[in-house]
């Protein structure tokens, strides 16, 4: 198997679709062919609960588990706290634990690393490591960022939203700076737009003339379709709740641009290397 990518999908705003397309850029990969692995980053758990298991107080291990024992050096028993949904991708749950184990990593030596230590352990099982941040720039978003080879940001369809990346970018050159001086940005991503308006064009717009040549924005352009809403609470992908709706088409898309660029950028460094 081919070198295992990791990305975290982090804006610290919320309701900007990270969960969404967490899920959904997951899923998508491994209706490519890809072994993927879900982390879900965020003591509120949506994404275990966007993925079907919803009664977060019942599950039998967590994320906050396994970190647990990554702080106090206990080893990790086989595929501990991995479930395995029927899509054919696995996921790290989270439930409100993660909030205690945050608060505690205050004190602990190398509290950035916690997470990319737990990963280094499993993460020859996966072609791609997908981590749902929280919406927020605390410890564990820096954990994530730590892990990370790269960020994927999804940006509301907002004027706003644009604009209110600048403390994100910082929050990036700072990790690169300090704690991972490889981690890239992959792109930005467009979501819940309204496509009856113009706000999805204002906001590539403000996005370009912001970021343009620094910042991949991607081409494909998630709408806002109830279906989305509809899909999440069924505990399943767009692409089985209702592969021909909009959101679902365009997160199929996503992926294709992301699988390309992937395949353009070993390309590039094989070049380099010859
Ligand atoms: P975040 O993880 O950034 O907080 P979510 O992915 O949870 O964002 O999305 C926030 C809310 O918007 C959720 O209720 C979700 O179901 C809904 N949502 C996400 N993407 C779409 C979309 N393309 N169209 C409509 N609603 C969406
Ligand atoms: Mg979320």
């Amino acid at each position: 198997m081919s070198k295992t990518k990791i990305i975290a999908i982090a804006n610290q705003k919320g309701g900007v679709g990270k969960t969404t397309t967490a899920l959904n850029l997951g899923v998508g990969l491994v209706n490519n062919g890809k072994k993927v692995l879900l982390i879900d980053a965020d003591p509120q758990g949506d994404l275990t609960t966007c993925l079907g298991w919803d009664r977060q107080d019942e599950l039998d291990k967590s994320l906050a588990n396994v970190l647990e024992k990554v702080i106090k050096d206990i080893p990790l028993e086989e595929n501990e706290a991995i479930l395995h949904h029927k899509e054919g991708v696995d996921l790290v749950p989270s439930n409100i634990d993660l909030e205690t184990i945050e608060l505690g990593l205050v004190n602990i030596m190398s509290r950035e690393f916690i997470l990319k230590s737990y990963l280094e352990q499993i993460k020859d099982k996966y072609d791609y490591i997908i981590i749902d941040c929280r919406p927020s720039l605390s410890m564990i978003t820096l954990n994530a960022l730590a892990s990370a080879d790269s960020v994927i940001i999804p940006v509301q369809a907002h004027y706003l939203s644009a604009k209110g990346m600048t403390q994100l970018i910082q929050t990036i050159n700072n990790v690169r700076k300090r704690i991972n001086p490889n981690l890239k940005i992959d792109g930005v991503l467009i979501t819940l737009a309204d496509m009856q308006t113009r706000v999805a064009k204002t906001t590539l717009e403000t996005l370009q003339s912001n970021y343009g040549g620094k910042i991949k924005i991607y081409n494909t352009i998630i709408p806002q379709g109830v279906k989305a809403v509809e899909g999440t609470m069924a505990g399943k992908s767009l692409y089985t709740y209702d592969k021909n709706s909009k959101p679902a088409i365009a997160y199929e898309n996503f992926c294709k641009e992301v699988l390309k660029d992937e395949k353009q950028r070993t390309k590039n460094e094989f070049d380099k290397c010859r």
